[in-house]
């Protein structure tokens, strides 16, 4: 076990609003898509030497968590989102519908970002964020019925 400790965000990355959205994003992906993985934490380990950045981590619910956030912008807490559902629950997400295959979190415009499918010429999926839309209109409304009882 290493001495770091870790810490659920909200509580300690006040400096970093733009990660907690982006997670945000992502949990409304997994809220749409993969119900089971979500909602996921933002975790920090704090650099304790100032020549090294900090390391935030996605987490699932229950802490259980695989790699780091490379890049510590909005494609890289999807992509670590991915690599942690993918190494602890086995699961290939997000899938393109029309393509059958895994997609790929890219940087989108404005810093935001994009599921990326690499099949044939490649086209983007949607904004992270945004799963929900690709849905079938039967799924769609099933979500929508869903968010409502929530909100009700
Ligand atoms: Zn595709």
């Amino acid at each position: 076990m290493s001495d770091f400790s870790y810490h659920p965000a909200g509580d300690c990355v006040p400096d970093r609003p733009d990660l907690a959205a982006a997670l945000d994003a992502v949990n409304r992906d997994l809220a749409a898509t993969l119900p089971e993985a979500g909602p996921m934490r933002l975790m920090w380990t704090p650099s304790d030497d100032e020549d090294l950045p900090d390391q935030y981590h996605v987490a699932l619910p229950d802490g259980r968590r695989h790699g780091d956030v490379q890049d510590p912008d909005a494609a890289g807490v999807a992509e670590a989102a991915q690599e942690t559902v993918q190494a602890v629950l086995w699961q290939v997400w997000p899938v393109c519908r029309e393509h059958h295959t895994g997609v790929h979190a890219n940087a989108g415009p404005d810093e935001w970002a994009v599921w990326w499918c690499r099949a044939g010429a490649g086209h983007e999926l949607c904004e992270v964020g945004e799963l929900a839309q690709t849905l079938p209109g039967k799924q769609r409304r099933a979500l929508r019925r869903k968010e409502r009882r929530r909100e009700a």
